[in-house]
């Protein structure tokens, strides 16, 4: 009996540490508050948390020097300084 609510606990505990995962508190901080202070607090905890925002960025990486740039360049500037045509490859980078 004893192992079934702890198994129940557990569960419930992973539920709100799964819904805190696209929040700012994220899913390992909101488990741990659910284990520690029961998944009741967990839950008000995650919901008080603010939600995670995802924005995406375009940007140029040049293959040979490593450098990003959020400019689209027909080739990468400081490579072409030195004589060098290096294309960029446009990458869509996520950031929060
Ligand atoms: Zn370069």
């Amino acid at each position: 009996m004893l192992y079934l609510l702890l198994l129940i606990y557990f569960i419930l505990s992973t539920g709100v540490a799964y819904l805190g995962a696209d929040r700012s508190i994220g899913f390992g901080k909101a488990f741990l508050f659910s284990i520690l202070l029961t998944p009741i607090i967990g839950l008000t905890i995650v919901a008080h948390s603010s939600k995670k925002i995802t924005y995406f960025e375009i940007q140029f990486h040049c293959p040979r020097c490593g450098y990003n740039f959020t400019e689209k360049h027909e080739f990468c500037p400081y490579c072409h300084e030195k004589g060098l045509a290096i294309p960029l490859i446009k990458e869509t980078v996520t950031t929060t």
